[in-house]
């Protein structure tokens, strides 16, 4: 069986433990099934994931020329603090802005090898930290725009993590925190626009990945450079494949490649 097709993040749906799917434009494959099974991977082609032309990925499953120009892709989605929809102001296109800035936010604390400060879309809560690979995470500030979700987590980084270290959370090296009591440890920092939105009492979310196996010294496989790898599935954590093998294959930063997968 082989299924070809242009990759795009992993969809999932919280279960547990997490499922799984990679969604071709034929085929919606799931990937827990693969576990366990020998699976060969294969780069074909680019497919930039806005113009459709087979131009080196860039950035976020865009060709260069795209990256820079559309959107999807401005400076604001990475740093969320520069948002500027609430004042009318436009960056790149004012109607997709408004629509993606002007709704619920969420800062968030997630703990995938160490807590950290993140901010997504209330829409976008548990699958933002299911891709991290968080084993842990609570809400702490919800507000209405992507702006005070920004400044607010600019406040926080000065008190609390906004990285993640991939090869711990990989080889599941990771502690159980109280998220409560770091909640309750960083309210003083938010800054105070967003102060009345602070969110007093809800509880940790646990998230269970389909691990067999965790890597003992995680390798990331470059797919474009080799071209072709075969491996045994043994598990999905955030957005990588782990093989038995120790190599792991991480489908949100292979945006955009037109690959095969076979059985
Ligand atoms: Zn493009």
């Amino acid at each position: 069986m082989t299924y070809q097709g242009v990759l795009t993040k992993m969809e999932s749906e919280f279960l547990e433990p997490i499922q799984y799917y990679l969604v071709f434009e034929n085929d919606f494959i799931n990937i827990n099934q693969l576990l366990e099974k020998r699976i060969t991977l294969e780069f074909v082609v680019y497919q930039c994931l806005n113009c459709g032309l087979n131009k080196p990925i860039f950035r976020q499953g865009f060709c260069k020329s795209c990256f820079f120009d559309i959107p999807q892709a401005a400076d604001w989605i990475m740093r969320p603090e520069l948002s500027t929809a609430h004042l009318d102001q436009e960056d790149r296109d004012l109607e997709y802005e408004k629509k993606v800035q002007l709704q619920p936010h969420i800062v968030y604390l997630a703990n995938s090898s160490n807590v950290k400060v993140g901010v997504t879309r209330k829409s976008q809560v548990p699958t933002r930290w299911i891709d991290q690979g968080a084993h842990e995470a609570i809400e702490i500030v919800e507000v209405p725009n992507r702006y005070l979700a920004g400044i607010t987590e600019v406040a926080l980084k000065e008190h609390v993590s906004d990285k993640t270290n991939w090869r711990n959370m990989l080889k599941n090296d990771i502690q159980d925190e109280d998220l409560v009591a770091w909640r309750e440890r960083l309210k003083s920092y938010i800054p105070e626009e967003a102060h009345d939105y602070y969110i007093a009492n809800n509880t940790e979310t646990n998230l269970v990945f389909p691990v067999d196996k965790y890597p003992e010294k995680p390798k990331s496989l470059n797919l474009v450079k080799e071209k072709q790898y075969s491996g045994k599935l043994v598990g999905i954590k955030g957005q990588y494949l782990i093989f038995d093998d120790d190599r792991v294959f991480n489908i949100r930063s292979n945006e955009g490649l037109v690959i095969g997968l076979s059985l």
